[in-house]
């Protein structure tokens, strides 16, 4: 009900020319580039009006419209003290608008009042009042102010493309913006799909800027599948340059590839084909019918794409020289989130390189996929900018109509490490419950692993030698604080023996499983790495042996709210709550044992004084049989380590677990194993369910 209420500021024209808009007179800002007025320029006044009145808005405008450039200056216009900053998800967009604005604005360099801050590299200074960086920096400002004290206006722009930084942000945002209602926060988008972040904004106004000033023509490959056109979109898409530039009408082409690599390669064919062509006999002859008289007399070829160097980037802007038609090959950086002025031809090849979740590696890889219908739709209106355009894609029209409709937010395609660590980093400790836009695919929140251990089949599973034989093979590497540090131990000792292949055979241990905790620890620690975390090493200086305490403790908290506490006398345990963060009231207590693969399971069966009492543990998940397992399971040595997680806790619980706190590990040990003659009193007073 909240779309019907919902303002809407302004209806989106059709695809037609829309001729008041193009009459208009423009201002000099806008004449830089392209001597037309930006879309967005008659309606300066009700925008400014339209922030001043909400604060919350969503601003929804082709690309190219002027969103990124032209409504900061707006709101500085009107208030020339705001303090406003613009994210982007791509780097190479938060400098190349923040140049792009500086010099609008007639600043003679950049970070005086206009700056922009990307991840190790800010041009900024404290009378900076505008600035454009991307998401991940200004989500680390949250971290170290949540009330953004730094702002007045916070734009988030290219929500569209909904990366997971983004989605992120949307949320923080949300947060902060109870505690600042008087900060101002604008959503940009270029894709009319835009009442997803209204609802999510509590039904806020959306202001639309009447688009796409001329229409485009679509022209598709005939016969052409995607699965043939994945291994030959390079060749097919300079192919196409050239039937562009020999037969068509002067106007710049724009190319969408995948790939820096690609480009380069696309760019050089280009350019040797360009220098072979025969301008006074076979693309003279066209053009000389022009009605304008121009005559091409050769290309002027681009890439873009990120890593570029940005000096290379200015040119791209530029027009081309009298004569000369200009070619870019962009990857998908040129879809909305970079406007390059004059493209009348646009060449779609179809795919985009995107992060998507491996389910057998259970990691993110950045794989060429087919995009999807919108993005067509986005890339072939970079052709109708400033005149009537020609979009080629290089696929047919049924292929077209396979495409998915819209792309996937990245949050429910990639495997969320990233996501679980960067909430966990601004003290988001219950991601599942956390206020997203969509919510992120919940079974790739869980990051389940191959098991380490070979299991024993058909006969030899039956054979109670053979299965002694592999207990204790394991036994070697148990641990008694659990399973976790258990794991560790094979993992140092497979490292120890060089990774060996042969010796996890003679050790009855899954050499993938192994490898694959290889691969996410490479992860983790370039993780770790983006999010400037120090690496403080477990590993005492001294003795150079590992303190089971900081890395239990971790992941304790990381496992909250998976734990639980023993019963009394049995060899079962209590689930701390079933439902997270709801009280562990009698309902949700239910009986759960230990798998008996765990390094603590004979222990908890015969109550092994050497591991000593145990109370409460954390376990990464259940297996459900004929009763429901915990597998591995951790001893959590003092309650002090999940106290703070835990608001909602009974009290009588957590009394009755706490132990006395003492400074070491082992000691710990030692007192835990008196205590067990003087059980707690037990956390039947809650319920037990058998
Ligand atoms: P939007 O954010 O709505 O996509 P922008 O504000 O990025 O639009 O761009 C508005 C116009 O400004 C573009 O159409 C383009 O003509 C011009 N423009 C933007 N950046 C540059 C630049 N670096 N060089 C030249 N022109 C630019
Ligand atoms: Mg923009």
């Amino acid at each position: 009900e909240s779309a019907r209420e919902r303002p809407r500021l302004r209806t989106i024209s059709n695809h037609s020319v829309d001729p008041v808009v193009a009459s208009r007179v423009p201002t000099p800002s806008a004449a830089i580039s392209t001597g037309q007025p930006l879309p967005i320029e008659p309606y300066r006044k009700e925008l400014v009006e339209a922030i001043a009145e909400h604060g919350l808005l969503v601003i929804v405008g082709e690309t190219g419209s002027g969103k990124t450039t032209q409504i900061p200056q707006y709101i500085l216009g009107h208030d020339p003290n705001a303090r406003i900053v613009v994210t982007q998800p791509r780097r190479i967009a938060a400098i190349s608008n923040a140049k792009r604005v500086a010099e609008e604005m007639g600043e003679r360099n950049l970070g005086n009042r206009v700056g922009y801050a990307i991840r190790f590299e800010a041009v900024v200074s404290p009378t900076t009042q505008l600035r454009y960086v991307t998401d991940g920096v200004l989500l680390r400002e949250l971290v170290d102010d949540g009330a953004l004290s730094a702002y007045d206006v916070v734009v988030v722009d290219e929500a569209h493309e909904r990366t997971v930084g983004t989605d992120i942000l949307l949320g923080l945002l949300k947060q902060c913006k109870r505690t600042r209602p008087d900060l101002k926060l604008l959503i940009m988008s270029a894709t009319l799909d835009v009442e997803k972040f209204s609802d999510f904004f509590y039904g806020c106004p959306i202001f639309q800027i009447p688009g796409r000033p001329y229409p485009v023509e679509i022209m598709y490959a005939r016969n052409m599948r995607l699965a043939a056109l994945q291994s030959s979109f390079v060749d097919r898409a300079v192919d196409t340059v050239l039937h562009i530039h020999r037969h068509e009408r002067p106007g710049d082409i724009l190319v969408f590839l995948t790939g820096s690599q690609e480009i380069e390669r696309a760019v050089t064919a280009t350019e040797k084909l360009d220098a072979k062509l025969d301008y006074r006999g076979d693309v003279a002859h066209y053009h000389s019918k022009d009605p304008d008289g121009r005559r091409v007399v050769g290309m002027s070829v681009f890439g873009l794409y990120a890593s570029l160097e940005t000096g290379q980037q200015r040119e791209i802007f530029e027009p081309a020289r009298p004569g000369y038609r200009k070619v870019v090959f962009a990857t998908n950086i040129a879809q909305t989130s970079i406007t390059i002025p004059g493209i009348v031809f646009v060449v779609d090849c179809g795919f985009v390189k995107q992060k998507l979740y491996d389910p057998v590696t259970h990691m993110d890889a950045l794989v060429v996929t087919p995009i999807s219908q919108a993005a067509a739709t986005q890339r072939a209106g970079r052709a109708g900018r400033t005149e009537p355009g020609k979009a080629y894609r290089l696929y047919s029209h049924e292929a077209f109509s396979d495409l998915p409709p819209n792309t996937e937010p990245e949050i429910q395609r990639s495997a969320l490490l990233d996501t679980v660590l960067a909430l966990k980093a601004m003290n988001v400790h219950n991601v599942q419950n956390f206020d997203f836009v969509d919510a992120p695919n919940p079974d790739l929140l869980r990051l389940s692993v191959e098991s380490v251990w070979v299991e024993l089949r058909g006969k030899g599973a039956a054979d109670s030698k053979r299965q002694a034989q592999v207990y204790e093979l394991r036994r070697q590497f148990f641990d008694r604080t659990g399973d976790h540090l258990a794991l560790y131990n094979v993992y140092s000792a497979w490292r120890d023996h060089d990774y060996s292949r042969s010796w996890c055979r003679e050790n009855m241990l899954h050499h993938r499983a192994l490898e694959q905790a290889q691969k996410i620890k490479r992860q983790l620690e370039s993780i770790l790495d983006k999010w400037s975390v120090p690496d403080t090493s477990a590993r005492d200086p001294t003795t150079s042996r590992i303190d089971p305490v900081p890395i239990l403790r971790a992941l304790c908290t990381a496992y909250y709210p998976n734990l639980a506490k023993k019963q009394v006398g049995r060899p079962v345990f209590y689930q701390y709550a079933v439902h997270h963060g709801k009280r562990a009231d009698s309902d949700a207590l239910m009986s759960l044992a230990i798998h008996p693969t765990s390094a603590l399971a004979a222990a908890v069966e015969k109550d092994d004084p050497r591991v000593g009492e145990i109370e409460w543990v954390f376990y990464h998940d259940i297996m459900y049989t004929t009763r429901a397992n915990m597998r591995f399971v951790s001893r959590i040595w003092r309650w002090e380590w999940v106290e703070p997680y835990v608001p909602r806790l009974d009290r009588a619980m957590a009394a009755a677990a706490a132990p006395e706190g003492t400074e070491d590990g082992d000691e710990r040990v030692e007192k835990a194993a008196t205590r067990s003659e003087n059980p707690p009193p037990s956390a039947s007073s809650s319920g037990a369910d058998d």
